[in-house]
């Protein structure tokens, strides 16, 4: 079954999003998160076609915008926003758009596209890049053999999510459901709530979302 790069970051945001997307279709409304999203996408690709390679410690290199990526033997593709070229390696860099940090979604998002380069260019990614919008912060995000597996891992539980076709059971809190294109469809959930999402397959998914330790921020 071939998955999108987007269904990890979905996966972690909450597994159910996975379940309404391949198990049980439904209608998805289009919120306000989602248009201001996608503006803000385009305010920030404006601005990279404009700067210089710098910030990212990069002296040379050429930039690729909205890079199709396909690989059979991943089972994944994906539409990256951003890969960098240069004599240094390929730097894969994803977008984001978050009123908080860097997010664990958006981290094994962007080891997914690694993977993805690696499989459908060649060569070894050593690190990709997180550009935070409205902040305009950037984070170098190491890519590791550990972050390698884990996003393996994800791939292998949102399959087995698919194949099994039960309804996730979540206990996250209620502000994620909040701006969620699917609150229609989740009568059941906690409001107001708190605690984990549950471990779902072989991976255990933190409700909170910021990343540390392992992300470089390079400008604020
Ligand atoms: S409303 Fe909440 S539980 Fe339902 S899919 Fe959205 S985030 Fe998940």
């Amino acid at each position: 079954m071939e998955l999108r790069v987007a269904d990890v970051k979905q996966y972690l945001y909450c597994p159910r999003v996975i379940y309404y997307t391949y198990v049980l279709p439904v209608e998805r409304k289009v919120t306000h998160k989602m248009t201001h999203g996608r503006e803000e996408h385009f305010r920030i690709d404006r601005l990279e076609r404009r700067r210089t390679l710098a910030r990212y410690r990069l002296e040379e290199g050429e930039r690729r915008f909205h890079v199709p990526l396909r690989s059979e033997r991943l089972g994944l593709s994906g539409v990256l926003d951003l890969l960098i070229e240069s004599p240094a390696g390929r730097f894969p860099v994803e977008y984001k758009v978050t009123s908080g940090g860097p997010a664990l979604s958006h981290k094994y998002q962007l080891v997914a596209y690694a993977l993805l380069v690696e499989d459908c260019l060649g060569g070894v990614v050593r690190s990709g890049f997180l550009q935070l919008a409205p902040r305009r912060g950037l984070i170098e995000v190491p890519v590791t053999d550990d972050a390698r597996l884990h996003t393996r891992r994800l791939l292998g539980a949102i399959r087995r999510l698919v194949r099994e076709g039960r309804l996730p059971v979540v206990r996250h809190r209620f502000a994620r459901c909040r701006d969620c294109e699917f609150l229609n469809y989740c009568g059941d959930v906690d409001r107001p709530g708190g605690g984990l999402i549950p471990v779902f397959g072989e991976v255990s998914v933190p409700a909170g979302g910021v990343f540390g330790g392992d992300g470089r921020v390079l400008s604020e």
